[in-house]
Parts: structure tokens; sequence; C-alpha cells
């Protein structure tokens, strides 16, 4: 079976061009900045992750954006690691975002970049500050610091240690790099305005002292670059043209000014700020999916439920439904929250296209033919995917006891219901047409075998006569099938807002996970893989689960139905 996987990740240079659409606020300024010639017309972005955690799908926008717009313009991209905290840093999420980035089909410029590759660097830029009078040693205790800061409303004090000399600071700031102080002692601090009408350019903390072993730099220093520091540094040691970030940080914006400027940095980057992605039905801070995994409430970052990209690739999730869904969503100006129909319609749209079709049951019961033989058996042409005539066609093995959906029939159905039902003539899918002869029941009064005798004129599902027959049902050879395991997936939260009301895990879904072992499969299920995904006909799309899939005992994940069965289709599609 040609089932769709593996593609991704081979070389692909991100979304494929779409026709012309009319340029976002971000790729305006772009534009203009190439038309006057800055920086030569050159374009550079970095995707700069805290490697705190793993990335989801808020992240996908920056990274979606920040290697788009460096392609659309012939200019590369740097994924960097923004690791000046080493109380929060592991390994094992630079791994994975590195993965995650490669998976979504983008490549970074160059190796890997790291921020604290720049530690050397950085601190030469705030010796540059301390001689030129920027920078200062305040001797303050964190609480102080914060006390004198003063309000939106008033002005903060200014530190009694703020006019030390230039060459006290340089003495001091090199004792504290050298770890003669105990941390929380001193902080270098900028010198810029304790009366700013912006809380930013109160004198912010430029360098802590910590004792903290670092993933990379280990315990070569005992002091660490806070973040707005060593960002706009970094953007101008890597020659970022255009530096992309989420709108919180547009009141940092003069400070990362400044810190470029104040430090006598050669290149100087421009900062644009856009809005965070919020999606609905979901939660997307890293503080949050880290409590959601320690408690327990997912079986792991890459839980298929999680909004994580590892979750969404563990749930079938392509990486080209992502990019579609990030480019369709667009870059503003303005918070807001997406509606997650906005997602999982990009997601059925790219399945659709993509994904081969198999026939399964999840709730079996079985359908006698009376009219064909106990040993007889034959195999049917069933087309793989009727989007994609390439995608060909396979067999699909047909005898006297199939297996049907306990749904399809009812033994008084009422006036719309066009299933299976006594007396009742319906589609077999690429057999035949049969009509309800009888049924059993058990003990408990539940239906237990459905009898039936096919039209042998029908074979390939079309009435000889082109008589009406209004159902089609999917079905599968009771001893042919493939016993599998299916797990249901639904939105991890019931509510659209989580957290709103009360903390947001009281808002989870008990829903959110139902794992079924009665699925009988067709025995094509046999040829995938896992990360496969496919359409179970009328059921949804499904993807090999990428852990736990065997060929012999198929676990089958699924990534969304075929229709949403939540809202009548959301507010923002089209
Ligand atoms: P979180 O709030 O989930 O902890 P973060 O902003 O701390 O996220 P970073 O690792 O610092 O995570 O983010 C890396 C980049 O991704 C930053 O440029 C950040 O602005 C961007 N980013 C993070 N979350 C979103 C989001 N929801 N929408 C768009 N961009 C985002
Ligand atoms: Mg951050």
């Amino acid at each position: 079976m040609n089932a769709a996987r593996g593609q991704e990740g081979d070389g692909e240079a991100g979304p494929a061009p779409g026709t012309d659409p009319p340029l976002d606020f971000i790729r305006t300024i772009v534009a203009a900045d190439r038309a006057a010639g800055k920086h030569e017309g050159r374009v550079g972005t970095r995707f700069p992750p805290e490697p705190n955690g793993f990335l989801h799908i808020g992240h996908a926008k920056s990274i979606v954006l920040n290697f788009g717009v460096a392609a659309e313009n012939g200019g590369t991209c740097n994924l960097r690691y923004d690791d000046t905290n080493p109380a929060k840093e592991e390994t094992l999420y630079v791994e994975s975002i590195a993965a995650d980035v490669r998976w979504l089909g983008y490549r970074w410029e160059g190796s890997r970049k790291f921020a604290s590759d720049y530690f050397e660097r950085l601190y030469e830029f705030a010796e540059t500050l301390i001689r030129r009078g920027k920078a200062y040693v305040d001797s303050l205790s964190a609480e102080e610091v914060r006390a004198t800061r003063g309000t939106l409303e008033t002005p903060g004090t200014e530190s009694p240690y703020r006019n030390r000399t230039a060459e006290e600071n340089l003495d001091l700031f090199r004792r504290m790099r050298a770890g003669e102080f105990p941390d929380g002692t001193h902080v270098l601090r900028a010198r810029i305005d304790m009366a700013s009408g912006n809380l930013n350019l109160r004198d912010p903390t430029l360098y802590r002292i910590r004792r903290l072993r670092h993933h990379r730099t280990g315990d070569d220093w005992c002091i660490y670059p806070m973040y707005d520091f060593a960002h706009a540094l970094s953007d101008s040691i890597e020659g970022i043209t255009h530096s992309l970030c989420t709108l919180e940080f547009e009141d940092h914006r003069p400070l990362y000014d400044w810190c470029v400027a104040e430090s006598r940095a050669e290149f100087v980057p421009r900062q644009i700020e856009f809005a965070r992605l919020n999606v609905s039905y979901t939660v997307l801070s890293k503080r949050r999916l880290l409590r959601l995994v320690s408690e327990g409430h997912v079986s792991g970052w890459d839980d298929p439920r999680m909004p994580t990209l590892a979750g969404l690739r563990r749930r079938g999730v392509p990486p080209a439904a992502i990019r579609a869904f990030c480019e369709r969503v667009g870059v503003a100006k303005r918070d807001s929250t997406v509606d997650i129909a906005l997602l999982e319609h990009a997601v059925r749209e790219e399945l659709n296209r993509t994904s081969p079709r198999l026939m399964g049951v999840l709730d079996p019961v079985r359908l006698v033919v009376e009219n064909y033989a106990e040993d007889a058996e034959e195999t049917l042409d069933a087309v793989n995917n009727p989007e994609d005539p390439a995608a060909g066609a396979r067999q699909v093995p047909f005898a006297r006891e199939l297996l049907i959906e306990r749904a399809d029939f009812m033994e008084d159905p009422p006036r719309k219901f066009y299933r299976l039902a006594p007396g009742r003539e319906v589609r077999l899918r690429y057999a035949f047409l049969v009509t309800c002869t009888g049924f059993t029941k058990d003990a408990d009064g539940r239906v237990q075998e459905i009898r039936c005798r096919l039209d042998p004129e029908s074979r390939g599902g079309d009435a000889p006569d082109g008589r009406r027959v209004r159902a089609t049902l999917h079905w599968v050879s009771a001893r042919h099938a493939v016993p599998a395991t299916v797990r249901l997936y639904d939105r991890l939260f019931r509510v659209e807002h989580p957290g709103r009301d009360g903390d947001f895990t009281g808002d989870l879904n008990p829903d959110s996970m139902r794992v079924n072992n009665d699925a009988r499969i067709e025995p094509s299920v046999r040829d995938l893989s896992p990360g496969d995904r496919i359409q179970l006909e009328r059921l949804g799309y499904f993807v090999a689960d990428s852990g736990d899939h065997r060929r012999e005992s198929p676990v089958l994940n699924r990534t969304v139905s075929l229709r949403d069965t939540w809202a009548r289709i959301a507010k923002r599609i089209g």
C-alpha cells in the first residue's frame, strides 16, 4: 500500500508557494526594507526557542513565519536556542525542538546556534556598556531592586550604587565573573532612566550571579545574561535583519534597540512584533503543558491529544496541514483565539487528498449472506483514494460471513434511517446490493446476527436495473478481518477557554480518549507501518501509532473524524 508517510522531512523546502496572496504587515515591511536597499536587500530571520519544553502549535506559527519570510526573500533562517537560563533547560528539549522543526519541513541555515555560544562576546558587550557609563554593578538585593522600581504612575528611585565609576564597575563585574561573590549579591544593570514611562527602561538587570551548571557551558560561567540583552545582541551577532517576535515584547523593543546601540554592536537588527496564536479547546503555555505531563493527565509530551508538534505528529496530523493552517491564520497585530475547528479543517483537507482508504468496523455485528456458499470467497476491487487516481486499487476479500457496524442496522427504523433494516436493501461498498431477510437476538435482546441475500447481478455495488439504493455501508469479511486496537481521540478540553473559571485541569474532557479493542479491519491493514495514515471509510482518518503499532496487532489512532461533530462549521473558515 502506498500510504501517506515519510515524504516529510526528506528535504522539502517548506510550503508550496501560493498564488500571490496580499502581503501581511510583516512581509510589507520586509519588502519595503529590501526595496530601500537595507542590508543590501539581504533577509535573515531566526526561530529562537527556549529549550525548556516541547514545541507546540503556537511555535509552529512562528516557525512557518520566520522560515517562510526568509525563503520567500531568498534569505536564511537560523535555529537559535535561547539558552540563557540554565535553571530550566534540558538537552532532551534541544533535540526534540530540532526534530520538530525538521518534521515541519524546514531547514535552518548552517548549524544550530545557541545563545550560550555567544557568552564571551555578550560579556564583552557588557564591558563596553560599563566603560561607556551605560551599565553599573548594583549591590541592592533583588527585593530592594524590585521595591525601588516604581509603578506605572510613579517613577522609580535611583540606586545608591548607580553612580559608581566605570573603573569600579569594571572591577566588580570582573570579580562577579570570577566567582568572588555569592549568588544574588550583585547584578549588572543598564543605566537608562529610572523615571521612564516604560518600566522596561528603568535600569533593567543585564546580568545575574547564578551558580548553576549550564547544559552546554557547564561550570564555565557563574554569571548569566538576561533575556532582553542576550536576545538583542545574539540577533546582532548573527546579522538577523528582521527579528520577529510575539506582541508581549512590544514594550521591550526600546530596550532591544538600546542594547544594540549602546553596546556599539556593528549590526542593527529590527524587531517586529506579531500576535501570538491562541487556539480554542486547548492550552499553549509550556507551563501548563508541563503540568499536563507531570501530573499524568496525558501519557507524555507526545500524547496524541497534546497540542505539541510531537503530539500532533503521533495523532497523525501531516506537517503540510499545520503549515496550511498557520498560513491561513496569517499574522496580525492583535491577539485573538483561533477556533480549533480551523486546524481540524486543514487536517481533513490534507488527509482527504493524501490518505488511502480502508474499510474497518469499530462495533461489529455479524451479517450472514444466505445465498453465498459457506466455503466460497472472492476478492473485489476497491479504490484506494477517489481523490487521487494515481493511488490505484486494492483487493478486498468477500465471504458469506461479514461484519458491519452495529449502528448501521435497526430493527424498527424511524423514517429518516436509510441503512439496513428488515426488508431493506443497501449497498455494501465495492461489493453487492443486499436485502435484509431477518435477524436474531441474544438473551439480553441485543442483535446477534443479521441475515441477508445478495443480488448476484450487482457485483461491484451497482444495481443492474438502476434501482435506487439509498445507503452504502462499509463492511469486512469476518474470517479475513484483522483485529485491531483503535484509539478514538477527541478534544483534550471540553470548554473553549480552558482555565477561564478555575484551574484549567478542571476543564479536561473525560472522554478525550476511548480505546476500542473490538475493531476489525480489512487485511490490507497489515501493510501499514508506524506513522502511515489512512481513512477508514465513513469513520475518520487514522494513523498507525508510531510507538505501539505492529503488523500482527495493529494500533490505530484516530486523527480526526470525517466531519466536525462539535460546532456547525466554525467562524473562520474560508
Ligand atoms: P510559552 O508561552 O509556550 O512558554 P515561549 O514564548 O516562552 O512560549 P519560546 O521558546 O520562548 O516560548 O518561543 C520561541 C518563539 O516562538 C518565540 O519567538 C515566541 O515568540 C514564539 N512563540 C511562542 N508561543 C507562540 C504562540 N503561541 N504563537 C506564536 N508564536 C509563539
Ligand atoms: Mg519565551
